[in-house]
């Protein structure tokens, strides 16, 4: 139990070892490395005062977990979340293993988080957050060791702070150290959209697999309106799909028509939410938007979102797992046991790590590509690793997320075998 007391289900690292578990099963794991591979590797837990801009000393804990670094480095996002804890901390940790894993990137697995409701800081307070977190986590971070990105609560400007106080520790520049810095710092092009353009590829590729024409105007509801979501709504209309819902945390608004995407911006420039933003269409809660008879339905913003209260509700028949762990293993299966193709996670939302390794190269190489020279290398990793997972799938009559899991279970411990146990 973590220390937000959630219940065993809603817990996400329960899920993540339970997929795992039942991953590791069916690969046929060898016992002795199902041990190794089922265990975070390394977890600091540090607590750390924070200068508020009233004078006044606020403490708060912050996390760093390695999953697994067989296949190099650790990778992995930081999240500034109020429940952000070491269970949330620990799975999303294991996810980056295998999503590195199924997309062949040469990284393994870590994750960061601080407990924090970041939105109540002011720009200075959020600033002096990140420099000292940073500093508390140096013994574990740098370039050839382990290089966080943003996740929920995190942005390009809270990277380039993290950035600037490694490098001031080094005494000299260190941009590899961290991946979705802005451009103007050593980030990449093409790195803001990169999770959502990912969604989008791994989207026409199943259904091209499917044999369902990519229809122009597929209906698309999206959970969540943050980088991830946000992006969805861009790409995807952008690509001629018909989004048709999106929301943030207290709700989200419907048109069947299809959204206005400036009048939503406009919305959101102007300070509003989505939750509010009636002039787009139907105000609707959460729970509706998950329930919208559309073809594809995007979680995009936590865990455990789509579960056994709700699951019999989902009337999409393709779900894009934008978030990590946006849904729990038994409305995994009973979704899977109704024919809905689900793409999970460690596949779906795998365009930022990807464009994050592109980023990592460059920052160490100081030598940059152009956005098409990106976009064509995010769109062939994708194409490649959709189509290494969609065939175990057929294969083996399995879900694309055992064929997922099964795929990065499998490089994983390969990677360890070889290596060996030191000593
Ligand atoms: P973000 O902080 O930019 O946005 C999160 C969004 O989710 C916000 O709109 C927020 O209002 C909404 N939200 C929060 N709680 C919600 C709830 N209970 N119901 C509905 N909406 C809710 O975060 P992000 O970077 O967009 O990340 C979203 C998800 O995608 C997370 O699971 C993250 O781990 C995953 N992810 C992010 C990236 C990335 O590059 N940022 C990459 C891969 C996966």
């Amino acid at each position: 139990m973590s220390e937000h007391d959630r219940s065993v289900s809603e817990n996400p690292y329960a899920v993540a070892l339970a997929q795992f578990d039942q991953a590791a099963k069916q690969s046929n794991l060898d016992a002795d490395l199902w041990e190794v591979l089922r265990r975070p590797k390394r977890e600091l837990v540090v607590n750390f005062p924070v200068e508020m801009d009233d004078g006044s000393i606020q403490m708060h804990t912050g996390y760093r977990v390695h999953h697994n670094v067989a296949r190099g480095p650790a990778k992995g996002g930081i999240r500034y979340h109020p429940r952000a804890d070491l269970d949330e901390v620990r799975a999303l940790a294991m996810w980056m293993t295998w999503k590195c894993a199924v997309m062949n990137l040469p990284y393994g697995g870590a994750k960061g988080g601080v407990a924090v409701n970041s939105s109540s800081l002011s720009q200075r307070e959020l600033e002096n957050l990140t420099r000292r977190y940073t500093s508390e986590i140096i013994p574990l971070i740098g370039p050839e060791a382990d290089i966080p990105a943003p996740d929920v609560g995190t942005n390009a400007q809270v990277m380039a702070w993290f950035m600037d106080t490694y490098s001031m520790h080094m005494g000299h520049s260190v941009p590899a150290v961290v991946t979705g810095k802005p451009v103007e710092v050593g980030g990449s092009e093409g790195r803001s959209l990169a999770t959502s353009t990912g969604m989008l590829v791994a989207t026409d590729e199943v259904l091209r697999r499917q044999g369902t024409p990519v229809a122009d105007e597929a209906t698309v509801a999206i959970q969540g309106a943050g980088n991830v979501g946000w992006g969805a709504l861009e790409v995807f209309g952008d690509a001629g799909y018909l989004v048709v819902a999106i929301s943030d945390s207290r709700g989200g608004v419907y048109n069947p028509s299809g959204l206005d995407r400036a009048v939503l911006a406009e919305h959101v420039r102007g300070g509003g939410r989505i939750s509010n933003c009636d002039a787009a269409g139907d105000l609707i809660t959460n729970d509706q938007l998950l329930s919208l008879d559309v073809d594809v339905l995007a979680p995009s913003a936590i865990e455990g979102q789509i579960h056994g209260e709700n699951v019999s509700d989902v009337r999409a028949q393709l779900v894009v797992e934008g978030a990590n762990g946006p849904m729990t293993p038994d409305a995994d299966k009973e979704l899977w046991d109704r024919g809905v193709v689900v793409i999970p996670d460690i596949l779906a939302n795998a365009g930022g790590v990807t464009v994050s390794y592109f980023e990592w190269v460059q920052g160490l190489q100081q030598f940059f590509w152009t956005g098409d020279q990106i976009a064509e290398r995010l769109s062939t990793h994708m194409r490649q690793a959709v189509a290494s997972v969609w065939d175990l799938s057929v294969a083996n009559s399995t879900s694309l997320r055992e064929a997922a899991y099964s795929v990065a279970i499998r490089r994983v411990a390969e990677a360890t075998r070889l290596r060996g146990i030191y000593p």
